[in-house]
């Protein structure tokens, strides 16, 4: 589930739509939380499914590290990606505001955390666009993306947090070890999917 403090809006034609912040959202706030909502499908029921639910589907699923296709049951599934995104997925099973989000500006996210399969052209023309995202983007660039994630969750309890809730107890412990030692954090490196070869 997303952040209550979010809504979609109409990025511009060439994109579609986008979710937006509607108050701000300081860093270290949790925007997503993955709940018994959103559906995992494994690659299999997925291929079963006829072709116009599959072509409807594609574009809203990722990849979770055992290589589910997840897909969100509300809005969390319209954000856009960004080469500089401002939240990120984390290994907590929740995405985190990774600066602060003023009201009105887009929230987008790290689609090279989503375990894209084939190489994948974006257009965000953000400063230092990738251009395409791909299979080992992890690899590449997940010790700048565990930097972000890392300084966000320190901030975790200074922040209003209503999906605090919707964590179970084991995400909330994990929480509470990482604050006590930060030596304990879970990088994004453990998102990735190993495909077996
Ligand atoms: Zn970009």
């Amino acid at each position: 589930m997303i952040h209550p403090d979010t809504k979609v809006r109409t990025v511009s034609e060439a994109i579609g739509n986008g979710v937006f912040a509607t108050a701000l959202i300081p860093q270290g706030t949790i925007v997503v939380v993955r709940d018994r909502f959103d559906t995992s499908l494994t690659i299999e029921e997925f291929q079963q499914l006829p072709a116009l639910l599959k072509n409807a589907l594609e574009t809203y699923l990722y990849h979770d590290c055992d290589g589910k296709l997840i897909l969100s049951w509300d809005h969390a599934r319209l954000m856009n990606h960004s080469c500089a995104s401002n939240t990120m997925l984390t290994a907590y099973g929740f995405e985190i505001a990774v600066r602060d989000i003023q009201p009105g500006e887009e929230m987008t996210t790290e689609y090279g955390l989503l375990n894209i399969q084939e190489p994948y052209q974006i257009h965000c023309k953000c400063p230092g666009c990738r251009e395409h995202l791909r299979r080992d983007d992890i690899d590449q660039h997940g010790e700048r993306w565990d930097a972000l994630v890392r300084a966000s969750m320190q901030l975790i309890a200074e922040q209003e947090q209503p999906l605090m809730a919707l964590l179970d107890s084991r995400t909330k412990q994990r929480i509470m070890d990482f604050q006590c030692d930060n030596a304990l954090y879970c990088s994004v490196h453990s998102l990735k999917w190993r495909v077996a070869l």
